[in-house]
């Protein structure tokens, strides 16, 4: 029983004693640590003191207050939400199906392709057109991203082409359509046809779809009016339409 009370003790003692030690070196060392690292403690915590100050005497209560907590929650929801809008627009039209246009629609000897919704409302305009005297042609509908960058890539004034990616053209809803010649109120595909021409607005097949192509969904994207808005300069020639 001696024997094992006194050893407890020793090793109480040792156990002591080592602390102690190392009490003294730190009691040594402390002061050179203190002395190096005296300066840029010294300026951090006058920082964050600030910091704290701000906090407590004017931003707490700004931030604590409920009129903040109410906009911060309504930005919030808004920034999501048209987020998630603009995603869900911008893969919906992504993912359209693409037909191909009838061969009457579709730029002499070509078959130009169109989203799927879009197809029967431009040839129904086409055949409604031709009624009228009026002839018109789709030269160019849906194109691939790949299509868009070697049309941007060879394009002299790349300013009047869109960018790779961001073209309608990309969505099959959009088409540059053309004006043609008619012999006896037909489709004259022997005759000298108007390719894309800056000067489309001057044609009559224009003026009537100024009249007309909204009751089939379609409406000129690039306008004089809407420069400004667009970036972009007047197409009279492109028409996408809306569903
Ligand atoms: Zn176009």
């Amino acid at each position: 029983m001696k024997k094992g009370n006194l050893t407890p003790k020793k090793n109480g003692k040792t156990k002591k004693a080592a602390p102690g030690l190392r009490k003294a070196e730190e009691h040594f060392a402390q002061p050179a640590e203190t002395q190096k690292s005296e300066k840029p403690a010294g300026k951090k915590q006058g920082f964050w003191a600030k910091l704290k100050n701000l906090w407590y005497n004017k931003l707490k209560k700004i931030a604590m207050s409920k009129k903040l907590k109410i906009l911060i929650a309504v930005v919030l929801v808004a920034a999501v939400a048209s987020g998630v809008f603009y995603l869900k627009a911008e893969k919906r039209e992504r993912d359209l199906k693409i037909v191909e246009l009838s061969a009457r629609a579709s730029y002499l000897n070509t078959t130009k392709e169109i989203a799927a919704v879009a197809k029967p409302h431009i040839e129904k305009l086409i055949q409604d057109a031709e009624r009228e005297g009026m002839c018109l042609i789709v030269l160019s509908g849906y194109r691939t991203k790949e299509r868009q960058e070697l049309i941007y890539n060879s394009a002299v004034d790349k300013s009047k082409v869109a960018y790779p990616g961001t073209s309608e053209h990309e969505t099959g809803l959009a088409v540059d359509l053309g004006g043609c010649p008619m012999i006896d109120g037909v489709r004259n595909d022997d005759g000298q046809r108007l390719e894309l021409r800056n000067d489309f607005e001057t044609l009559p097949e224009y003026q009537w779809l100024l009249s007309n192509a909204a009751k089939y969904g379609f409406s000129q994207s690039y306008t004089e009016g809407n420069q400004t808005k667009t970036g972009k300069p007047a197409e009279s020639w492109h028409w996408k339409f809306k569903y």
